[in-house]
C-alpha cells in the first residue's frame, strides 16, 4: 500500500482538464495561447478573485480594492505567468567563425519568478556562461530565455536546470553553467524562522565542461562573484 504521506510521486488523482476543456500542465511549462484567450482568461479570473475577496471579508466599496480583481488577474496572466502562455523568445544564433573557446558569461540578469509552493515572488539573479562550440549566441538573449521560464510558477532548482536545457538543446556548448542567487519572499513574507530578510537561495547548473574541470568551475565562479 502506498504511504500517501511520503508520496512525492505525481499523482493522477486531480484532473487533467478545466470546465472548458482546456489540458492543464505544470506550473513551469510552457502552452501559447492567442490575446484573445489570454483576455478570456483574464476576465474568468477576475471574476473568481472577487469572490476570494468576498471571502476574505474585504469590501470593495473601499476604494483602494474596487479594481482589485482586475488587476490581479492581468497581472498574473501577462506579467507573473507570461512565461506560460507565450511562444519562445526570437532568437538569432550565429557561427562561432573564430573558434572562440573561452568562457562567455553574462552576469547580473535579473530574475523575477513565482514560487510554485505560495505563489510569493522569487526575486534574484542569474549567471550564465558557456563554451561555445560551432555557436554563438547574442547576450542579450540570455536574458530573454531566463526571463522566458521565470516568468512561470517555479521552484529555483527547476528554473535552472530548465534554461540549462534550453541552451545545451540550442547551442551545444563544450560548457553551460547557470547560477542562480535569488531571495524567496514566501520565506521572507511569512517570517520563517532562520530566513532573515537577507538569506540568498543559491542553485547552480553544471554541464560539460564545467561538470567535468575543478579549475574552469572555479574560473566561472570567480568570475560571476
Ligand atoms: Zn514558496
Amino acid at each position: 500500500m502506498i504511504n500517501k504521506e511520503n508520496d512525492i510521486e505525481a499523482r493522477d488523482e486531480y484532473p487533467g482538464f478545466n470546465q472548458d476543456n482546456n489540458e492543464l500542465f505544470d506550473a513551469n511549462g510552457n502552452f501559447p495561447i492567442t490575446e484573445k484567450q489570454r483576455n478570456e482568461m483574464i476576465v474568468k479570473l477576475e471574476g473568481k478573485v472577487a469572490e476570494m475577496m468576498n471571502i476574505l471579508r474585504i469590501s470593495r466599496n473601499d476604494p483602494n480594492s474596487t479594481h482589485t480583481p482586475g488587476r490581479i488577474a492581468r497581472m498574473y496572466v501577462n506579467e507573473l505567468l507570461s512565461g506560460r502562455f507565450t511562444p519562445a523568445p526570437e532568437l538569432t544564433v550565429f557561427p562561432n567563425r573564430k573558434n572562440v573557446d573561452e568562457l562567455i558569461i553574462s552576469k547580473g540578469i535579473e530574475i523575477m519568478s513565482l514560487c510554485s509552493h505560495h505563489w510569493q515572488p522569487i526575486s534574484g539573479e542569474c549567471a550564465i556562461g558557456y563554451i561555445p562550440d560551432r555557436k554563438l549566441i547574442g547576450l542579450s538573449k540570455l536574458s530573454r530565455i531566463a526571463e522566458w521560464f521565470a516568468r512561470r510558477g517555479q521552484i529555483q532548482e527547476e528554473l535552472g536546470e530548465q534554461i540549462a536545457d534550453y541552451l545545451e538543446d540550442l547551442l551545444k556548448p563544450k560548457a553551460l553553467g547557470v547560477v542562480i542567487k535569488a531571495r524567496h519572499y514566501c520565506m521572507i513574507a511569512r517570517g520563517v524562522r532562520g530566513s532573515e530578510a537577507n538569506s540568498l537561495m543559491v542553485t547552480s547548473v553544471m554541464r560539460g565542461l564545467l561538470l567535468d574541470e575543478f579549475n574552469l568551475r572555479n574560473e566561472f565562479l570567480k568570475l560571476i562573484e
